[in-house]
């Protein structure tokens, strides 16, 4: 019976890789966690670049569209700042607090013998805290993050802004494909065979240009370039059982081993 089983279940499983966002993906939206990190920018940008703070909120929102994230948008328009001085200033005072372990999700994570990677525009300390919290932090592989994207930081601020034309960002940041095509390079990523979880649309609109299959976490309905919706990470087994069906041969073999070794 044993021998009928790995004949059984040798053909390629479709994903080789499962790639993850973190805020708000990893965690639900619900948390306050984001709300507290938009107050904290808002405050940055009033308190240490001296902007007018009426004008704040909608320069927030102009920057996050044009440049993936406000901190590469006040960047590429000419503030100059350290960057890890706004990230321990965004991050560093989060309430943390409000993540709690999951042990659904470590579960869920644990029970697939399948590359997992994480692809955040976080800083390496904010991404180590929330997967700290969460209980998740030897749950993944391989981990993108600001400061893998953008190894040679703090550079001087855009030269270029000719023409009146918007400055091309110096950060490299989801939602524009280079970042993608760095993040394939460096954790060595065949978008053809990986799974991309985001709550962010816009960075699952370009992760199918550049080829990879995409969830939406936190929505309950799929749109143009999403392949699946899933209102909570939670709920991926349901939404997603082919992950479970395509475990290796291997691993249920060994699985199968250890339990006739102890009889
Ligand atoms: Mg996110």
């Amino acid at each position: 019976m044993e021998h009928e089983d790995s004949y059984q279940l040798v053909s390629e499983p479709k994903y080789e890789c499962l790639l993850f966002d973190v805020d708000d993906t990893l965690y639900p939206l619900s948390s306050g966690l984001s709300a507290q990190c938009t107050k904290n920018i808002i405050d940055y940008m009033v308190e240490k670049l001296g902007i007018d703070e009426a004008k704040v909120p909608e320069m927030c929102v102009s920057l996050y569209k044009e440049y993936g994230t406000t901190m590469a948008g006040l960047r590429a328009i000419g503030y100059d700042f350290n960057y890890d001085d706004y990230h321990s200033f965004v991050h560093g005072r989060l309430p943390y607090e409000l993540l709690k372990t999951d042990h659904v999700l470590r579960n869920l994570l644990r029970s697939l013998p399948v590359r997992k990677v994480i692809f955040s525009n976080a800083n390496e300390a904010h991404v180590a805290k929330v997967l700290s919290r969460l209980g998740l932090e030897d749950c993944f592989d391989d981990i993108i993050c600001f400061e893998t994207l953008n190894p040679t930081r703090n550079s001087s601020v855009a030269q270029d802004n000719v023409n009146g034309e918007s400055p091309r960002t110096l950060v490299v940041c989801k939602p524009f494909e280079e970042a993608y095509e760095q993040a394939f390079k460096i954790a060595n990523i065949n978008p053809q065979k990986t799974l991309f979880f985001d709550d962010s649309v816009r960075n699952l609109e370009t992760a199918k240009i550049m080829g990879l299959h995409t969830v939406w976490v936190g929505a309950s309905h799929r749109t143009k370039g999403i392949d699946y919706a899933l209102e909570s990470i939670h709920n991926m087994k349901e939404a997603l059982p082919e992950l479970w069906e395509d475990i290796k041969p291997d691993a249920r073999i060994s699985e199968k081993t250890a339990i006739e070794v102890r009889v």
